[in-house]
């Protein structure tokens, strides 16, 4: 009798159970969300302000390497008036994500964080697991981190019904860091209230980066790109810009609310290259389409670029073993050290990766060295 009882308190507590597990599957959302990287085609530092920030003019282009993200919407609650957010890395084959954190040193995690707090109420789903599957490698000058960010913001505002309209959302992303709102909007933020919706593939962005035009973006365009396996601190970048700062510069003004050193000339070179991209659109599919590609590639610059390439001989070994393989440009991209390559189809830059490879350790660099990584697709992207 008594072994009847027992087995019977047994079976209810395993149908209490399961019937739990099957509403929690059904509570739980996920959406999986992909994380575009960037390439700066253009990448002026126009002023240092008193701050200590850099006034940037830049012209970011979304690329078609991207990190995978999971993000799960949780119930449980606010521990100690903070909201609950996990976050898992992981990376593919030849990714280095041992410099990725978990914790609120992520800046996914952080942006998680940001768009909750404003929602806690009592009721509310405030926890989020965010898994991200790192390919875009890190400290790379690719935007991984923000572009996580970014992608994470986006989901979870579908997961939690829209809550912030399109602008509440980019302020959101702009208090997680600088490159944030342009990666947000890279993506689909239909029905969140405002007129234009369609994602920003490419912009011009001015401030520390985040105020943003929308440019016409490069299409059937390859790349390639090459990741010397070794990474550089956006921070330190700027350090060593600041170093030369002398050279240049006027000084305009001292107040917080002036910029104190400002490059006027600078200001041109991202300005052009947004223009050619103007143009080249107003004349696509006519004749003049190689033309444009090639005015474009001429006016890509990057002030980081001879910094990082005095440091590393590797930045301008690449670039050279680029154009030999037939690259119609090629640059750093960002605070470095990846350069990228334009070609004129995505064909032609997959045909040139293999000759790059053979080209590479012909010339002595090192190939084999853990992730060094020749990565080619297009640029743009076809779609989310
Ligand atoms: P930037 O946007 O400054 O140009 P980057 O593209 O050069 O950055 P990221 O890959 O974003 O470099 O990483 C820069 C640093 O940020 C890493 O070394 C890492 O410590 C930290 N980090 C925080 N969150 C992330 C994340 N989700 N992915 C990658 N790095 C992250």
């Amino acid at each position: 009798m008594q072994a009847y009882a027992h087995a019977r308190a047994q079976a209810q507590a395993q149908a209490q159970a399961q019937a739990q597990a099957q509403a929690q599957a059904q509570t739980r959302q996920a959406l999986q969300i992909k994380a575009w990287a960037k390439v700066n085609l253009a990448l002026s530092i126009v002023a240092k302000r008193p701050d200590g920030y850099h006034d940037i003019e830049t012209v970011m282009h979304r690329i078609d390497l991207a990190d995978e993200i999971e993000v799960v919407r949780g119930s449980s609650c606010v521990d100690a008036g903070i909201p609950a957010v996990t976050v898992e890395v992981t990376g593919v084959e030849g990714v280095d994500i041992s410099g990725v954190p978990c914790d609120g040193r992520n800046v996914a995690f952080r942006a998680a964080q940001a768009f909750l707090k404003p929602l806690e109420s009592p009721g509310t789903d405030c926890s989020v697991g965010i898994s991200i599957r790192k390919r875009i490698p890190v400290g790379a000058g690719l935007g991984g981190g923000s572009a996580d960010a970014a992608a994470v913001l986006a989901a979870m505002n579908q997961l939690w019904g829209k809550p912030y309209g399109r602008e509440q959302l980019i302020a959101i992303a702009a208090s997680t860091g600088a490159d944030v709102p342009f990666c947000l909007m890279n993506h689909d933020l239909a029905g969140c209230g405002d007129d234009c919706c369609t994602p920003v593939i490419a912009a011009f962005a001015r401030g520390v980066g985040d105020r943003l035009t929308p440019l016409p973006a490069l299409r059937g365009v390859g790349m390639l790109l090459v990741n010397p396996g070794f990474a550089v601190s956006t921070s330190d970048a700027y350090a060593m810009w600041d170093a030369r700062l002398v050279e240049g510069f006027e000084y305009v003004g001292d107040t917080p609310s002036r910029c104190n050193a400002v490059r006027p000339e600078a200001r041109s070179t991202a300005r052009l290259l947004a223009e050619a991209l103007r143009s080249a659109q107003q004349r696509a599919g006519s004749a003049h389409a190689d033309d444009d590609l090639r005015r474009i590639c001429s006016l890509m610059s990057n002030d980081f670029e001879p910094l990082i390439a005095e440091r590393h001989g590797q930045i301008m070994q690449i670039k050279q073993l680029m154009m030999q393989a037939g690259a119609i440009g090629a640059l750093m991209s960002g605070s470095g050290p990846t350069v990228f390559g334009v070609y004129g189809s995505p064909g032609k830059a997959r045909a040139a990766a293999d000759a790059l490879r053979s080209l590479a350790s012909a010339s002595g660099l090192d190939v084999s060295r853990d992730g060094f990584c020749v990565i080619a697709g297009c640029i743009g992207g076809s779609g989310s």
